[in-house]
């Protein structure tokens, strides 16, 4: 199985380290980026499962970014923060974000619940993917039919 790739964006190096550091020991492989500026270039160009979120970051704000990252991709967001406010975890549920932690976390809750939306984004794309070539024809999982060469259903 392949390696889970995380990538944190948090601008504290003891805080960034740590997170780094657990992911790790929960078998994840973590890149970090101190701020929102490289964030949508990174995202793009390689292929992160998932994101850890701040949101007091220098440049822009978490929620912001998060807003931002969704309008361009489907990535899992993670926030995590030192924010417990109910209107911030509001706004970043609001913007696309798909789970909310606070510090500090607890190592293995916060794989629990990368793990958690990484599964729920895979589970997503499989529904759509969900015909097979069977020979000549072709099994449709989602409809439960076989389909021949010419795309009509067979009765079985
Ligand atoms: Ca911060």
């Amino acid at each position: 199985m392949k390696t889970n790739q995380i990538l944190i964006v948090e601008d504290d190096p003891w805080q960034a380290k740590f997170l780094n550091r657990i992911l790790s020991h929960e078998g994840f492989e973590a890149t970090i980026i101190p701020s929102g500026e490289t964030l949508f270039q990174v995202v793009e160009t390689e292929d992160f499962d998932a994101v850890v979120l701040d949101l007091g970051l220098p440049d822009e704000d978490g929620i912001v970014l998060a807003r931002k990252l969704r309008a361009r991709s489907s990535i899992p967001i993670i926030v995590v923060t030192g924010r417990e406010e109910l209107d911030d975890k509001l706004a970043s549920f609001d913007v696309g974000a798909d789970d909310y932690l606070t510090k500090p976390v607890e190592p293995k809750e916060l794989a629990a619940r990368i793990l958690a939306v990484i599964r729920r984004a895979n589970a997503g794309k499989e529904t759509t993917a969900a015909t097979y070539p069977l020979g000549d024809h072709t099994l449709d999982l989602q409809q439960h039919e076989v389909m021949d060469a010419d795309g009509k259903a067979v009765d079985l």
